[in-house]
């Protein structure tokens, strides 16, 4: 079983590319998934459940305690099988949601949740937050592989430089590496490019190369995933193609962050600096 964590800034597509991803994984290449949401907006797993809100495991564990938090009570299973649960939040102005992530992580591994028969776990987290609660899968050995989701955009490459900074510091003690950056095109001028020579900078590969594509949104409107919406869909096979690459990815690196100097004078040199 491996463990993998989405990391990106916020709104960049994490919890698109993931739930796409997995369904790809487990349509197109027979794998059993579970998509753990560590979002406080729980909505990692939206997709694959056909839009249903399922009970979060914070909000369980607040109305019917400890005890109750059993893998059938906050898990659902989805979309080719693929099993979901979503730690959910504090109440809104009270407490701490990177608590609760570390909370609910624990939980689901004394529940024996993430059971032998898996292929893969998949975190989905809160945007670019590596620190305290957040970092928690990538602290301790809770996932084993990152993946960061970029775009050429220059704030999205800033958090992705950020994260890896992040990374370095959970990685010698946790072992957790860098399987590759996703760009999620946003059509940005030389978006390829530059995103092959940031991830070449930094250590690490563009693992894959999304397309963005209309059709995501309309899947996302029925309450879809891509896969699920339309399987012979161009759209499909890209998300088809990263999940191979996953499945196959030999590439794990500790990262060398960039310097700010380094990091804007990438961005000059691709014209996105004004
Ligand atoms: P995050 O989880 O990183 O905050 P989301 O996955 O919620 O971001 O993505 C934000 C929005 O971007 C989604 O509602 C989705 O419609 C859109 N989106 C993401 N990836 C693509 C893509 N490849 N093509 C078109 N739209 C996309
Ligand atoms: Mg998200």
């Amino acid at each position: 079983m491996k463990k993998i964590a989405f990391y990106g800034k916020g709104g960049i597509g994490k919890s698109t590319t993931q739930q796409n991803t997995a369904a790809a994984m487990a349509h197109f290449h027979g794998q059993q998934v579970f998509i753990h949401g560590c979002d406080p907006k729980a909505d990692s797993t939206r997709m694959i459940l056909g839009g249903m809100n399922q009970k979060t495991i914070m909000d369980t564990l607040r109305d019917e305690g400890a005890e109750m938090v059993t893998a059938d009570k906050v898990i659902s299973k989805g979309f080719g099988n693929i099993r979901c649960c979503e730690s959910g939040g504090p109440e809104p102005g009270v407490g701490c949601a990177g608590r609760g992530v570390i909370t609910a992580i624990d939980l689901m591994e004394t529940h024996g949740a993430y059971t032998e028969d898996l292929n893969y776990v998949f975190y989905d987290v809160l945007g670019d937050v590596v620190c305290g609660g957040f970092a928690m899968p990538i602290r301790d050995g809770k996932a084993q592989e990152v993946y960061i989701i970029c775009s050429g955009e220059m704030m999205a490459v800033y958090a992705a430089n950020n994260i890896c900074k992040g990374l370095v510091k959970y990685a010698r003690q946790s072992g957790v590496r860098l399987g590759g950056l996703v760009c999620n095109s946003r059509k940005v001028d030389k978006e390829w490019e530059f995103i092959e020579e940031f991830a070449a900078a930094i250590g690490t590969q563009m693992i894959h190369f999304v397309p963005r594509d209309n059709i995501v949104q309309k899947a996302e409107f029925n309450k879809k995933t891509v896969i699920e919406y339309d399987a012979e869909s161009n759209q499909a096979k890209e998300y088809s193609e990263l999940a191979r690459k996953i499945i196959e990815n030999q590439m794990f690196v500790i990262p060398q962050p960039l310097s700010m100097d380094q990091l804007e004078a990438m961005v000059v040199k691709y014209g996105i600096a004004d």
